[in-house]
Formats: C-alpha cells, sequence, structure tokens
C-alpha cells in the first residue's frame, strides 16, 4: 500500500496524462463533475434549448408557423443537440448506439436528474419511437425505450412498447420515389395487442424533422389513444 500523499500525487499525474474524449484537454479528477471519459466543461454541453420555443415544435418560429401543427399538442426536447463544443448529442448519441456502454450509463443518469417539462406529470402511459429489431438486436438495447423507462419511471407511471417499425417495409422504401413517400407511414404500426389509452408520453433520443415522431402520432391516435404528446432527449435545430 502505497502512502496517501502518493497516491494522491499519482492520480494528479495521472488525470493530467488523460484526455477528455470530447474536447482533447485534460479530463480532470473526477470530483469536478468529469464522467466516463468526457470533462465536465464537455458535459456542460447539455444544454437546454431557447427560450421562447414553440410548446408543440419546439423550434422558435413567428406565429402560425409551427410545421407540427396536426400531429401534437405538446411537444419538447431536454437539450440542444448541438448545444456545446464540441456539440455534445452529436457526440454521444452515435456514440452510444455504437456501444459507449459508460456514456449510455451516464447520459441516463443525466436523464434521472434532468428538469421535465411540468406536463410529462400528466400522461397516463408511456412508450417510444420503435427501432427496427435488427438494430435492436445488433446494439443489444433500445436506447430510446431505456429513455422511456427512466422517464415513466420517474413520473410513476407504466412504461408500454406500443410501436414497431417495420424492417422489410422499410427496405422496400428505398425502391422508388413515390413508394417512398408511401411506405414510411405503413413502417411504423402498433404493436399487436397494444392499446394506448389517455394521455400519451412519446419518447425519443433525438427530434430532427419529426417524421417518424409524427408517424407514430398517427399510430398511436389511430390506435385509440385520446392525445400524444413528445417529450425528446435532444432537438436538432
Ligand atoms: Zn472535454
Ligand atoms: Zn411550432
Amino acid at each position: 500500500m502505497l502512502p496517501a500523499a502518493l497516491q494522491a500525487r499519482l492520480r494528479q499525474v495521472r488525470s493530467s496524462l488523460l484526455l477528455c474524449r470530447g474536447c482533447l484537454g485534460p479530463l480532470g479528477d473526477g470530483d469536478d463533475g468529469g464522467e466516463a471519459g468526457l470533462c465536465a466543461r464537455c458535459w456542460k454541453g447539455l444544454l437546454p434549448l431557447s427560450e421562447g420555443r414553440c410548446p408543440r415544435c419546439a423550434l422558435v418560429h413567428g406565429e402560425d408557423d409551427c410545421p407540427e401543427a396536426t400531429a401534437w399538442d405538446l411537444g419538447d426536447a431536454l437539450w440542444d443537440y448541438h448545444g456545446g463544443r464540441p456539440p455534445l448529442g452529436a457526440l454521444l448519441l452515435p456514440g452510444i448506439k455504437q456501444g459507449e456502454t459508460g456514456w449510455r450509463r451516464a447520459l441516463l443518469g443525466r436523464l434521472s436528474r434532468a428538469p421535465l417539462p411540468d406536463w410529462v406529470a400528466e400522461v397516463d402511459q408511456v412508450t417510444a419511437a420503435p427501432s427496427t429489431l435488427p438494430h435492436r438486436l445488433l446494439r443489444g438495447f433500445d436506447f430510446s425505450a431505456e429513455a422511456g423507462r427512466r422517464i415513466a419511471g420517474r413520473i410513476g407511471q407504466p412504461f408500454r412498447p406500443l410501436l414497431s417499425k417495420d424492417w422489410l417495409s422499410g427496405r422496400q422504401a428505398a425502391r422508388t420515389e413515390s413508394e417512398r413517400r408511401r411506405l414510411p407511414k405503413r413502417a411504423i404500426t402498433l404493436r399487436q395487442g397494444a392499446s394506448p389509452a389517455g394521455i400519451i408520453l412519446l419518447v425519443d433520443d433525438v427530434w430532427t424533422t419529426g417524421t417518424t415522431l409524427v408517424r407514430c402520432a398517427q399510430a398511436l391516435k389511430e390506435g385509440g389513444a385520446a392525445e400524444v404528446r413528445v417529450l425528446s432527449l435532444f432537438r436538432a435545430t
């Protein structure tokens, strides 16, 4: 066993040698908020979206200009996908999908502590935008569903996997332009035996154009949901 002073000195030397995987600066010693190979400054890139954003599409725009007008009444995201330098969401999510377990655990931890919109507490069920079966098998996890479970646990409501994404029709969709436009709607359907009821919270990891979320919301409403609300971890603007 080394003397405590020497151990502390070794820790200092070690942390000055380790580089943050986001900014390539010094990683710090872990007491300053650094986590999973990213320094505290990089983690501060989990930035909330702009004040004054639309309560439906979570973008800042003029009145009567909302691109999501018919799909749902309330939609928001916790963090700006391009927030921070380097943009943290754009670093984390692709990394998590490629198997960065430490980042996945750290981000879910931050999701457990992040402030949620007030209206999240009013929902009856939580579900997630589906991934295809080959993706789930390949990755061994479904990050949006994990996020949905985390949120469901926080508000004390059930998480239900209500939607499925059809891999085959998604692949066939590449054939012609008109088919591509027609098929995605059928590619997201209600799971067999799923019965959405009341207000459904639809969770996704990143909300970009919203096309997938619109398909999900339509399937949920056609299946009997009274209302759909959208909460994404990240919003790309
Ligand atoms: Zn960093
Ligand atoms: Zn809007």
